[in-house]
């Protein structure tokens, strides 16, 4: 049985104030989660504030993006020792909006990936296709390449040590979730494709959805057989929104 994992992504939100608000009001409620692992990922500048909040309570944190690089003169980015440094379990690499905003393409987020994994880190692989590649009927197309990008950089085994988030990008942020039996057969063509090439990986990967998951819809999406846990924007900055979708995850 896998473990079901739900992550608060903040994306660029939150204030000091904000921020001390949402995690009292989540640590206030996390008695209620059985048995899923929470975790929020704040902006950077707030990771001490989370990790001073959240030390010693069941719920663990993660950074949004990191450098590919170790250190050294590269302004304004963040590498992963830093990250490490404030107690993060998990990065998220390939979010659709460093993709599709800042140029991200599939070799630099296996690189992510890679730079992630050997630093100690969980990364949060995010893939998904938009609606045009939708439409056009190449989603599977799509994801798989994404996947293959880690796979030719790290190897299938390295799967294992991460997460996978199937986003797709039409559902981002728009209101449209994808219907629990769409991200299911995506979810499922996904450890398809892992378990071609390593069936003891593909059972093990956690692999959860994103895309305008909330508190109503929660339960149907993560109910699905492939569905291990959701990645969460928009309802992870309220704690009852986001507590109930950890509670559905159980
Ligand atoms: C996300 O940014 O990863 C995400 C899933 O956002 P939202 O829940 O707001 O669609």
């Amino acid at each position: 049985m896998r473990q079901k994992l739900v992550a608060g992504n903040w994306k660029m939100n939150g204030s000091k104030a904000s921020i001390k608000e949402l995690l009292n009001g989540i640590k206030q409620g996390i008695g209620d989660v059985q048995s899923a692992e929470v975790a929020v990922c704040p902006p950077f500048v707030y990771l001490g504030e989370v990790e001073a909040q959240l030390s010693g309570t069941p719920i663990v944190w993660g950074a949004q993006n990191l450098s590919t690089e170790e250190k050294g003169a590269f302004t304004g980015e963040v590498a992963a020792s830093m990250i490490n440094d404030f107690g993060c379990k998990y990065v998220i690499v390939g979010h659709s909006e460093r993709r599709s905003l800042y140029g991200e393409d599939d070799a630099l987020v296996a690189k992510k990936y890679s730079v992630a994994r050997a630093a100690g880190l969980k990364p949060i692989l995010c893939i998904g296709e938009t609606l045009e590649e939708r439409e056009k009927g190449v989603t599977n197309d799509v994801v798989a390449r994404q996947i293959a990008a880690v796979i030719e950089l790290e190897g299938v085994a390295a799967l294992a040590d991460g997460v996978i988030a199937y986003e797709p990008v039409w559902a981002i942020g728009t209101g449209k979730t994808a219907s629990p039996e769409q991200a299911q057969e995506v979810h499922k063509f996904i450890r398809e494709q892992i378990a071609a090439q390593d069936a003891s990986v593909a059972q093990k990967v956690q692999i959860l959805y994103g895309g305008s998951m909330n508190a109503a819809n929660a339960a149907e999406l993560l109910a699905q057989e492939d569905i291990d846990g959701g990645l969460i924007g928009g309802a992870s900055l309220k704690a009852e929104d986001f507590l109930t979708i950890c509670r559905a995850a159980g």
